[in-house]
């Protein structure tokens, strides 16, 4: 059976962090290893009331086939939201509406990659679209992330190769890393972009997440004219459940998103944009993202005082102001593929760096979640991996 499968299958793996969850689905191990929001701050109850109006009222139309494009209120909702959260114009026209904003990143393979074709991504970089457009058997290369964005020189080396057709970067709270672009970080890579003929995607499902520090302009529309799009998504506002995100692309790559999009799954569930609209209609939509800021923000602060607390010396960690996870970098030679090993015995797990790597580098690298913890599993946690940490440092020297 194996003689039938596709090339492009051997290039393309399960995704290791859905691997990891199995094992920490025992519920004594407290786990930093998944990307979840937190569950408690579901608006289960609005949503309720949303569905059943909108079923009540519009029944046969929301459980009807609809446009490929999307529903256009809600189109609207998020070009009103664009203006008035970030002061950058967007015509809903140019927003498609899709089944998450991973589905994105497939439509955008689908779209612009051939086999061979280079595609930049960030080091360490998002494991799902690492997974989505190896499909499409492109050559990545990376960039290297300092505490501020991209490495530019490394940037400009790599723009000045052949058959680079997309750099794919997460300016915001970046997953893996929670790593932000400064400013002049931005201004500096839209500068290098509009040079070249590659495409910037700019993922930002965590730009609603700032819970410290100073709202940065997205590069696409901010500071970059064309040649870029601007993907977003509801799962880290509202709930991944709908699998409703979006992306902003002019006609020319929209239209082509659109036939894309057509082949794999028509449209994206009504059922699931007339329940989402319906709620950001009817609910106080900033009153309930900055429910969200504020409770992440109280457990990004728990994990970095406990883990300045706990951790043994030579531990490295990122310290984002917003999005969901922060990134530990261990002293060189120290693998967190063996770490993980001792964690799960101490029951508490994270996701190792490497699969970030498409370099096959970052071995000493891990990634913890603070989202989906409360304040107490993250300092128990903290604790735990401090005692796996200081049982491996002296197993080391
Ligand atoms: N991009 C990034 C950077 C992410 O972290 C995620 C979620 N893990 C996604 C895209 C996909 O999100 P969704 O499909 O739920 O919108």
């Amino acid at each position: 059976m194996a003689t039938k499968f596709a090339d492009r299958m051997q290039t393309v793996h399960r995704s290791f962090i859905r691997e990891i969850l199995k094992v920490t689905e025992d519920p004594s191990i407290i786990s930093f290893a998944g990307g979840l929001p937190n569950p408690e701050l579901f608006p289960v109850e609005a949503m309720r009331k949303a569905a059943s109006d909108v079923l009540a009222e519009s029944g046969k139309e929301v459980l009807q086939y609809s446009t490929t494009e999307g529903y256009q209120p809600l189109r609207k909702f998020i070009a009103d939201r664009y203006k008035s959260e970030k002061g950058i114009e967007v015509d809903p026209e140019d927003i498609l509406l899709t089944t998450g904003s991973q589905q994105c990143l497939d439509l955008l393979g689908k779209v612009f990659l051939n086999s061979g074709d280079r595609v930049i991504i960030e080091r360490p970089g998002y494991l799902g679209a690492i997974q989505s457009f190896s499909f499409f058997q492109p050559e990545f290369v990376t960039v290297g992330l300092e505490n501020d964005g991209p490495d530019l020189n490394e940037l400009e080396k790599i723009l000045a190769m052949d058959k680079v057709k997309m750099f794919y970067a997460v300016p915001n709270f970046q997953n893996p890393s929670g790593l932000t672009y400064s400013a002049e970080k931005r201004k500096a890579v839209a500068e290098l972009m509009a040079e070249s003929d590659t495409l910037f995607i700019e993922d930002d499902p965590y730009g609603e997440l700032r819970f410290m520090g100073e709202h940065q302009t997205p590069l696409s529309k901010g500071y970059l004219k064309d040649n870029c799009v601007l993907l977003g998504s509801f799962s880290k506002i509202a709930a991944p459940g709908f699998r409703l995100g979006w992306v902003v692309a002019e006609s020319e790559v929209r239209d082509k998103l659109v036939i894309a999009k057509q082949a794999s799954d028509l449209h994206t569930s009504t059922v699931s944009q007339r329940i989402m609209y319906r709620f950001m209609k009817d609910n106080d939509i900033d009153a309930h993202i900055e429910k969200i800021r504020e409770r992440y923000r109280r457990q990004r602060e728990t994990m970095v005082e406990c883990i300045e607390k706990y951790f043994p010396e030579g531990v490295e960690i990122t310290k984002p102001e917003g999005g969901m996870f922060l990134w530990i970098t261990l002293p060189e030679g120290m693998s967190s593929m063996d770490l993980l090993d001792t964690a799960v015995a101490h029951k508490v797990a994270f996701v190792p760096g490497r699969p970030f790597y498409v370099d096959g580098s970052g071995e000493n690298t891990f990634r913890l979640n603070f989202s989906n913890s409360d304040e107490e599993h993250i300092e128990e946690g903290i604790k735990r991996m401090a005692d796996c940490l200081k049982d491996f440092f002296s197993a080391k020297k």
